[in-house]
């Protein structure tokens, strides 16, 4: 789950990582009030939206006075706020956060992220802040320093100091870098999240360091555990078809490609999302049915991967465990039926009954076609997609 950037820069204050004053606002008028009682000196107006990349989209102006302020926050709410993150289908603004304007002399990178596959948390330094980590580590991987450390441990001052000292902080500076990281971490293990993203970190005119963007994303699974993290999900910035998916126990995550997939088994979608990129082609979705999927459900699915108008084939790729291909099958036409739009499909079946299984999809007149092996099933629905565009 996300966060938006007004909720995580409350965590960072609550963790002793200062941030600028500011305050949240849902209308104009709000907004004035807002920047009116942060008193002298330039406000920054920022669209509220589960998405980086907001300052180059317009969604991060700096007001000369409260009026202006309220102005930008007017363009803002209610706008659909399209970054480089979000695809084109944006996030909707419903408010905007007004802060203090920070005389900023440089922008750092500072993050805690989850490290499945270190199984700990690894903490991220770069001098090169406020922009694209990712085009950072693309043109700079030696800009970008990173440490690991296990779950529920500290870290050391001086894999603190490491981190740091590329980013050309004086002493004073160091302890307070050092004291940042620190209550990161801590924030990080104590609310069970798998990111939390400074960037910028800024170090002032002055020299004091301090959190201009916030970026935070929680574990799903620790949200019972988690009342107060729960609390602030705005479930408005979750796609619809994905909340869709949600209420029907369907794992459903939308992409921007033009092939549907509909897997049963996560391990098995991810498989196939691959085999479908390596054949030159991009996924619309992931989507994982489940090992028991009834008729009902892929029916649902089937619905949800069809309201996305990007989708123009999909790949059915199952593997017929404890339910049985035939039983699947049948699902599958029933599904197919009651979906009015159609678009091609490529059907891999493998596994129990699976020749039943054909026979009745064969039978069933419907606008598909078999695969045998997953790199056939690849190769055929990269055709049909390339060939309708
Ligand atoms: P995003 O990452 O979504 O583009 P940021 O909050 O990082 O949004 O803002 C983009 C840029 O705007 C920052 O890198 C920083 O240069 C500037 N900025 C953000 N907040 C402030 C602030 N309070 N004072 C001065 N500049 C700011
Ligand atoms: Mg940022």
């Amino acid at each position: 789950m996300n966060i938006h950037e007004y909720q995580a820069k409350q965590l960072l204050k609550e963790y002793g990582i200062s941030v600028p004053e500011g305050g949240v606002a849902a209308t104009p008028e709000e907004a004035l009030q807002a920047a009116g009682s942060l008193g002298s000196g330039k406000y920054v107006v920022k669209a509220q939206a589960h998405t980086g990349g907001r300052g180059k989209a317009g969604g991060v102006k700096v007001a000369a006075t409260p009026t202006e302020a309220a102005e930008f926050a007017k363009q803002m709410i209610g706008m659909t706020l399209v970054t480089h993150q979000t695809g084109p289908s944006g996030k909707i603004v419903r408010k905007v956060w007004i802060e203090k304007a920070t005389d900023i002399a440089r922008e750092l990178y500072l993050a805690v992220v989850l490290d499945r596959t270190a199984q700990k948390l690894a903490v991220i330094v770069s001098p090169m802040g406020g922009m694209d980590i990712e085009a950072v580590a693309a043109s700079n991987p030696e800009l970008i320093f990173r440490t690991h450390v296990a779950p529920g441990q500290k870290l050391w001052p001086f894999q603190a100091q490491k981190l740091l000292c590329g980013c050309g902080l004086n002493a004073e500076q160091m302890k307070a870098g050092e004291s940042i990281i620190r209550n990161l971490l801590r924030l990080a293990w104590e609310k069970e999240a798998s990111l939390v993203e400074i960037n910028p970190l800024a170090v002032t005119g002055a020299g004091d360091l301090i959190a201009l963007d916030a970026k935070m994303n929680f574990d799903d699974s620790a949200l019972p555990r988690q009342a107060a993290i729960a609390a602030m999900e705005d479930r408005e910035q979750t796609d619809e078809l994905e909340l869709e998916a949600q209420k029907h126990g369907l794992n459903y995550v939308r992409l921007e490609g033009n092939v549907g997939t509909m897997v049963n088994g996560a391990g098995l979608a991810m498989a196939t999302m691959d085999v479908i990129k390596m054949a030159g082609a991009e996924p619309a979705n992931f989507m994982d049915v489940g090992g028991g999927a009834s008729a009902e459900r892929i029916a649902k699915g089937f619905e949800i991967i069809l309201s996305d108008k990007n989708v123009n084939a999909i790949l059915f790729n199952v593997f017929g465990g404890i339910l049985r291909c035939d039983n699947l099958a049948t699902g599958v036409v029933e599904a197919a039926k009651k979906v009015k739009r159609q678009v091609p499909m490529i059907i891999r079946l493998e596994g129990t009954n699976v020749a039943e299984g054909r026979a009745i999809l064969e039978k069933s007149g419907l606008n598909f076609e078999m695969a045998s092996s997953m790199k056939e099933a690849a190769e055929k629905i990269a055709k049909v997609a390339a060939a309708k565009g």
